[in-house]
């Protein structure tokens, strides 16, 4: 273990020191995260939050197809996008944990995606291969805003499951702040299952 990490005994979590991420968004910090699965995460924030309350947050699970590679199954790079401009306008931290496929794993989600093209829907296509809808797990998001001090939260997301994870942990979310969602041609269906199967609360529009 490298002497400059600050491991945290008591929970197996190490935490990097902390850099300056410039980015085409916008000047952030940054700083990693390893679980005690040995999963490595990432935290962009911005402003003086240790401490404070209210804290704008979004929880952001990894999506490689859209974010590196710019694919349009989905609109979670624009989400991701969304999330870090916004806390570049005032203050804020993006959570962003490597749990890519709602938490199935990239070879999975190239499966199930196998399965959504042959007219299954993502909930269908999960099932498919014998995977829940949804595996995320939110304690390291929670244990992340412990580190930082920050026990009250303004949480940027459309998704109930995200919400009621994270207050379980102990942390008090006082507002739920609503993402915007971006259609395209080929998510239409992605998103009617959220909406429709997955219970997401749709901004009105
Ligand atoms: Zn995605």
């Amino acid at each position: 273990m490298n002497d400059d990490s600050k491991k945290n005994e008591n929970c197996g979590i190490e935490f990097s020191e902390e850099i300056a991420l410039p980015t085409r968004l916008g000047i952030f910090k940054a700083f990693s995260v390893k679980d005690d699965q040995g999963k490595e995460h990432m935290v962009v924030f911005k402003g003086e939050v240790r401490g404070k309350s209210n804290v704008l947050v979004r929880i952001h699970s990894e999506c490689l197809t859209a974010e590196a590679l710019g694919s349009l199954r989905c609109d979670c790079r624009e989400q991701l996008e969304e999330a870090l401009s916004k806390i570049e306008q005032s203050e804020g931290v993006v959570i962003y944990l490597r749990q890519e496929g709602r938490g199935i794993g990239l070879f999975n989600k190239v499966q199930a995606y196998y399965w959504q093209d042959k007219g299954l829907d993502t909930v269908e296509a999960n099932r498919k291969l014998g995977l829940a809808d949804d595996l995320r797990g939110y304690k390291i998001a929670a244990d992340i805003l412990k580190y930082l001090n920050i026990n009250s939260i303004r949480l940027l997301t459309n998704n109930p499951e995200k919400l009621k994870g994270i207050k379980e942990y102990g942390i008090d979310v006082v507002a739920r702040i609503s993402t915007s969602v971006f259609p395209n041609k080929f998510n239409q269906k992605y998103l009617k299952v959220k909406e429709e199967k997955m219970d997401h609360l749709f901004p009105l529009s």
